[in-house]
């Protein structure tokens, strides 16, 4: 296991437990990343908070699956939870604590304190160093994957679902070929784009942190950084109205936003060439001016930071591995998910395939119905051009059978994937 923050810890764990012998081999002390500063394995970089409870949510459905397979993050999180509502946040000193003194503590753990900076040749191993790997071995890696396939900053534009975008003020074409449906198009007159761009110009940024300093590429630059070049900037841009007509005027729009499907569903759609780095609560505030987008639903919402990731869909086989070296898991933020509980979530599911693996046993994919058979999907299978990493989100899940309402939906997605992943836990992992 290269890595002990939340997922190495979490796969070293979970293969332990299995009878495996397990090294897990993690760089601090001799040497932190600019964002780690404890010596103790399961550091939380930022935020103590494992985020929602409840089951109708989807991080608190991923977090009762991780549970139901035995996760060491969620046990102690557990125990170590300070009140805060209806969230699950810890006391982080003792919550890594308690986590170091049980890797520590394990029989078949033993732990090397050095920087890895060449992927091993052999030997099962589970690469999970997070989003700030260490340059060395991202070096390395690159030689693996090819440079295009791993990418060192997140340039993340808003995802909404599709229910939520109003059809009244938007349309399905593409661009000169109106007959074609792959975009979602939300015309905007000259007026909504000026009290648009006036919003956009004048939102609150996230400043970045000291070690952020990204080179953003002409082609990838934040929407409002285009919009602080000029008024036109992003009309010949990514609002470009050019090749499309809006079938209520039956006129070409002054300004219109497209959406691109961004997962094989076509239950979410990200807003094409808007990634951005305003605060989370301006783009809600901005992008909500766009007619059509008035009742948007975001699932994700826009970044940018830094966040060394690799391209899954085009590089992992289904059983979250280097199609060009199977005897590599890839686990944790690296392999293509955002934040802690997904984090983990990973670095069980691969603690799990790799002591399979060492046992000479069939690996094993969670059912495609639960929360951590989605999250499998999306970084194995994403349909998106611009695959970059996600929270776990109902969205990502496959549709529910017959009409649900949307107040039950949570409820009915946590009781399918709990079913599910019990007959799976029953039949395949302990079978
Ligand atoms: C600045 C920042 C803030 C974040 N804040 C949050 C937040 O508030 N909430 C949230 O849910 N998510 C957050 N995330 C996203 C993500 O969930 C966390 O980064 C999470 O810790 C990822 O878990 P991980 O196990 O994949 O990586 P990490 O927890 O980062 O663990 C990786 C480990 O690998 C070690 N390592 C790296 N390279 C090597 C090497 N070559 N050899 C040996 N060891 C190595 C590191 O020292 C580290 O201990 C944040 C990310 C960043 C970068």
């Amino acid at each position: 296991m290269i890595g002990g923050g939340l997922a190495g810890c979490e796969a070293a764990f979970k293969a332990a437990e299995a009878d495996t012998r397990v090294t897990l081999v993690e760089m601090k002390p001799h040497q932190f990343s600019p964002a780690h500063h404890s010596p103790l394995l399961a550091e939380l970089v930022c935020s103590n908070s494992f985020r929602a409870g409840n089951v109708e949510n989807a991080v608190g459905l991923l977090k009762e699956e991780m549970r139901r397979l035995s996760s060491i993050i969620m046990a102690v999180a557990v125990e170590t939870a300070v009140p805060a509502g209806r969230s699950l946040a810890v006391d982080r000193e003792k919550f890594a604590t308690e986590v170091t003194d049980r890797i520590s503590g394990h029989k078949n753990i033993r732990i090397i304190h050095k920087e890895v900076r060449h992927l091993p040749q052999e030997g099962t191993t589970v690469l999970a160093t997070g989003p700030l790997t260490s340059d060395a071995l991202a070096e390395d890696m690159e030689g693996l994957l090819g440079e295009e396939h791993l990418h060192f900053y997140d340039a993340i534009a808003p995802l909404v679902t599709l229910e939520s975008i109003d059809f009244s003020r938007a349309f399905y074409a593409s661009r000169y070929e109106p007959e074609e449906g792959d975009y979602i198009n939300c015309p905007m007159t000259r007026e909504e784009y000026e009290v648009f761009f006036q919003a956009l110009t004048t939102a609150q940024q996230v400043p970045l942190k000291p070690f952020e300093t990204p080179k953003f590429f002409e082609g990838c630059l934040p929407v409002e950084v285009m919009a602080e070049r000029g008024f036109q900037t992003l009309l010949f841009g990514p609002m470009k109205p050019v090749g499309l007509i809006d079938p209520t005027t039956g006129q070409r729009p002054f300004a219109v936003v497209q959406l691109r499907k961004d997962n094989t569903e076509g239950t979410i759609y990200n807003m094409v060439g808007f990634q951005t780095k305003l605060a989370y609560e301006e783009q809600e505030r901005v992008f909500r001016l766009i007619p059509g987008l008035r009742q948007a639903e975001f699932v994700r919402l826009g970044s940018i930071h830094r966040n060394t990731f690799i391209n899954g869909p085009r590089v992992l086989t289904p059983y979250v591995q280097f199609a060009r070296a199977e005897h590599v898991f890839v686990a944790g933020q690296i392999s293509g998910v955002e934040g802690y509980v997904e984090s983990a979530a990973m670095g069980l599911l691969c603690g799990i395939n790799a002591a399979r693996l060492a046992h000479g046993q069939a690996l094993a994919a969670p059912p495609r119905t639960t929360a951590l058979g989605s999250l499998v999907a999306h970084i194995t299978a994403s349909a998106s051009r611009d695959f970059q990493p996600m929270n776990v989100n109902f969205g990502l899940f496959p549709p529910l059978e017959g009409r649900v309402a949307k107040k039950e939906r949570g409820a009915a997605y946590a009781r399918r994937a709990l079913a599910d992943l019990d007959k799976w836990i029953t039949e395949v992992i302990m079978g």
